[in-house]
């Protein structure tokens, strides 16, 4: 459970709806997120707006959206590197900059390996943020590489600051499920997974039952489901401990309070 900086938690909605305010400026993300607030459950704020604005703004969009979940979409994918047995990698400069903003997840990839994701994982959890771990991605193409067969024998080197065992690694057929793997060995919190591929996100089921968090809903589909179906699946597949992330089917309608309103309607109607 992530914590505030009045020492509140951060409660996770069941199924929760978290908009993605992807819009061009910040001046829109504040004016987008005080008309449909009371209709999420969460918010996630990405990079672009983090370049306009800096973390400043994030204590004044928790303030605005009463210390829901505030997801920061970083992707952190660099560096984990210890010395004199403190990780001292890029990971953690990029993370310390959450600590103390009102950030309670923060995205990071699995892809650059354990001691990355470690890195990460320490660094957040010491600022009392949770980490969501990418073990693919929602967009067409994704699976290019994280579909790719996992190769055991390509262990970390013995000087590797993270050594994981066999059992962590030796069952992982493709890219995906190595990151899940890992992932559950180090501590994540939880992850992010695609609402387009509902096979992988029973192959996520299968390795763990921590919180999943789904981009993937409205224009993404592929599969020619309404909302409401594509609220099914998902939650048929990930249970109560996950959250869609939704952007454009909220921001693009002429009314993105109306939608918001409607979307979590459908949410409750479906789900309770
Ligand atoms: O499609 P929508 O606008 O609902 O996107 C919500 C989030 O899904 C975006 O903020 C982005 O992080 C993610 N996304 C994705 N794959 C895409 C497009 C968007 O994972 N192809």
């Amino acid at each position: 459970m992530a914590r505030h900086q009045d020492g509140d938690e951060t409660v996770m909605k069941d199924y929760a709806i978290i908009l993605a305010a992807d819009v061009p400026s910040s001046d829109q993300v504040f004016s987008l997120v005080r008309e449909v607030g009371p209709w999420i459950d969460g918010l996630k704020i990405g990079v672009p707006t983090l370049l306009e604005a800096g973390v400043g703004i994030l204590g004044k969009l928790s303030d605005l959206i009463e210390g829901k979940p505030l997801l920061i979409d970083l992707k952190v994918a660099d560096i984990g590197f210890s010395s004199k047995g403190k990780w001292t990698g890029t990971n953690s400069k990029i993370i310390s900059k959450l600590k103390s903003t009102g950030a309670t997840h923060v995205t990071v990839h699995g892809f650059p390996g354990p001691a990355s994701i470690a890195e990460a994982v320490e660094r957040a959890h010491e600022a009392d943020i949770h980490v969501l771990l990418l073990p693919t991605m929602s967009h067409p193409g994704a699976e290019l590489f994280f579909s790719l067969e996992f190769n055991p024998a390509n262990r970390p080197d013995p000087d590797s600051t993270i050594i994981i065992s066999d059992s962590g690694l030796s069952n992982a057929r493709d890219v995906t499920e190595a990151i899940l793997m890992l992932g559950e060995t180090l501590d994540v919190d939880g992850y992010i997974g695609p609402a387009t591929r509902p096979d992988d996100l029973e192959k996520y089921r299968k390795i763990s039952s921590k919180s999943i968090w789904c981009p993937g809903f409205g224009r993404q589909d592929r599969l020619g489901r309404d909302i409401s179906q594509q609220l099914e699946t998902w939650a048929r597949v990930v249970g109560p401990n996950s959250a869609a992330i939704v952007g454009s089917l909220i921001i693009d309608d002429e009314s993105p309070h109306q939608a918001a309103k409607k979307l979590m309607m459908t949410r409750n109607d479906i789900l309770g």
